[in-house]
């Protein structure tokens, strides 16, 4: 079975030394991204060609690495613009739903799933 599991990671730029995190990484993904992804602190710099003699084979370094709580899944029902992504929420879509496993960029998040999520945390 698949783990479910996500994974936030905190890369320090090997050139800037400038922290930057990523977010839902699956546990095969999370040891990839440090050769993959250009640091955005860097990324303007990288455009100016007296840098672009940069090294770009190396590693940016892991500066943290933590478990996300499997919370990652919002849902909401179509035509609706409320996000839900606490399943015990009254207003949990069960059918006829539109279902991401990120943040959503547009939208607003529903405040009881954000009450719940509170509560569980604080638990
Ligand atoms: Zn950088
Ligand atoms: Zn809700």
């Amino acid at each position: 079975m698949a783990s479910r599991t996500k994974w936030t990671v905190t890369l320090r730029c090997y050139i800037c030394r400038e922290k930057f995190t990523l977010r839902h990484l699956g546990l095969e993904r999370v040891f990839i991204v440090p050769m993959m992804t250009p640091c955005p602190h860097c990324f303007t710099n990288l455009q100016d060609p007296e840098r672009s003699q940069l090294p770009l084979n190396r590693l940016h370094h892991i500066d943290d690495l933590r478990e996300e709580q499997i919370d990652s899944v919002y849902r909401k029902i179509q035509g609706d613009f409320m996000w839900h992504f606490c399943e015990t929420c009254s207003r949990w879509p069960t059918s006829d739903f539109l279902q991401i496993e990120m943040r959503p960029q547009r939208g607003e998040l529903c405040g009881e799933c954000s009450a719940k999520q509170l509560r569980m945390k604080t638990h």
